[in-house]
């Protein structure tokens, strides 16, 4: 809750200022800010014996960790306390004793976006805002499309024109203004923030507004709850502009810090192969440059991270282990976890399983070691991509023969 809000730094210059409903970047340097708490203050209201009483089933479970005044009176969607499984056959073909999976597809626009696009919405309702506008590679937008239907509030969304048909089919559903724009993410992101300043909208872009990583480190609140507050070795998770992660890692910290776990986990920040600007600035140890966008993960297919120096922190803090994978380990680890797990994730949802299995392979953590895989979006977004990954069935005439023919390759 706000009380528990110190104000906001940034993460550059260190530069101080308030957390008002309407901050984004450090007005100082560009650079983005994060969001302080009095983490004693949150400790004295807090404690396993609370969150155990505890009804509500959302990621507003944890509103004394998070920057609102309260909910506002517009009506939501129920986002986050997704669910969360023990896979014993996926862990099984990982090699890995202890693997758990948090499958963020199944939130209400099916990724885990909805939770940075949630907290949005709330902000901007703070704010007094009439309208809320992203770019996004498509699934901030179909959540905030999604999010801000539900609390009334008009869209204005950026695409890139290779989003798949599942994500711009989900604006088009949730009544959102779009536009598809012939170009990069980068295009679509430097227009967006244009048009933003010239309509002063409420912007949601999470290279900017420093609210919608808070809504994301709910998802490691869950786990650790989910774990009963006994913290795995690793968190895996796949990384594209890098807000997730670093909201993933703000989140286990906070929960450090205010007594409710005892240890950090591992971060494994897994990118494709193609587009993996942030994981190799840390395996170069240079400061990380631009790449082409250049996987079928479409949601990872970011050339420049706007939130790399949150993203980078986080993974050096954490002595984080990055991995990069091909596309076609993204398909093979989307298969994999279907047929195990019966958890269906589009390509950037699975590129963090797909991360674990190489990480395995690689030697890099060790087969007892206790590991979480955030799934963070749906299959559904994208089966064209599920089925490059899985094949076609067999197609056969409705007679008994036909089928007798091809049981034996069923
Ligand atoms: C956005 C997204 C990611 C990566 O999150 P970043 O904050 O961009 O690093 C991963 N998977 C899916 C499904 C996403 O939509
Ligand atoms: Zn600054």
């Amino acid at each position: 809750m706000m009380k528990h809000v110190l104000g906001a730094k940034c993460v550059r210059c260190g530069g101080e200022y308030p957390a008002l409903p309407d901050t984004t970047t450090c007005p100082r340097c560009g650079g983005m800010l994060d969001i302080v708490y009095d983490y004693s203050a949150i400790a004295k209201e807090v404690n396993h014996k609370v969150m155990r009483d505890r009804q509500e089933q959302s990621m507003w479970r944890y509103l004394e960790y998070l920057p609102v005044e309260g909910l506002g009176k517009r009506p939501r969607l129920r986002v986050g306390w997704s669910p969360f499984y023990r896979s014993e056959r996926l862990a099984g073909e990982l090699g890995l004793q202890h693997l758990y999976i948090k499958d963020d597809g199944v939130n209400p626009t099916a990724s885990l976006k909805d939770r940075a696009s949630a907290m949005a919405v709330v902000k901007a309702e703070e704010a007094g805002a009439n309208t809320i506008a992203c770019s996004s590679t498509g699934n901030a937008a179909s959540s905030l499309a999604g999010n801000a239907a539900a609390a009334g509030f008009p869209t204005y969304i950026f695409v890139p024109s290779r989003a798949p048909k599942g994500k711009v089919s989900q604006l088009m559903i949730f009544g959102a203004h779009v536009i598809s724009v012939q170009g990069s993410y980068e295009d679509t992101f430097r227009l967006s923030q244009q048009a933003i300043e010239q309509y002063g909208w409420y912007n949601r872009n999470a290279a900017i507004n420093p609210y919608l990583m808070e809504g994301k480190k709910t998802v490691a609140l869950e786990i650790a709850e989910q774990l009963h507050w006994r913290m795995t070795d690793y968190v895996a998770l796949s990384v594209g502009d890098g807000c997730t992660i670093a909201g993933v890692w703000k989140g286990f910290k906070d929960l450090y810090a205010t007594g409710m776990i005892d240890r950090l986990p591992r971060l494994i920040s897994v990118q494709a192969e193609g587009c993996c600007p942030l994981n190799r600035a840390i395996q170069t140890g240079e400061p990380w440059q631009p790449m082409e966008e250049n996987t079928l993960a479409d949601s990872i297919a970011v050339g420049v991270p706007r939130n790399a120096d949150k993203a980078l922190n986080a993974i050096r803090e954490s002595n984080g282990i990055p991995v990069n994978v091909s596309d076609q380990e993204i398909l093979d680890a989307a298969k994999l976890l279907g047929r195990t797990s019966g958890v269906f994730g589009e390509p950037a949802g699975v590129t963090g399983t797909a991360g674990v299995k190489k990480a395995v392979e690689l030697g890099l953590i060790p087969s007892d070691a206790s590991v979480v895989s955030i799934v963070t979006g749906n299959g559904l977004k994208d089966t064209p991509n599920a089925i490059k990954a899985a094949g076609e069935p067999v197609s056969i005439p409705p007679e008994m023969d036909a089928l007798l023919d091809v049981m034996e390759k069923l």
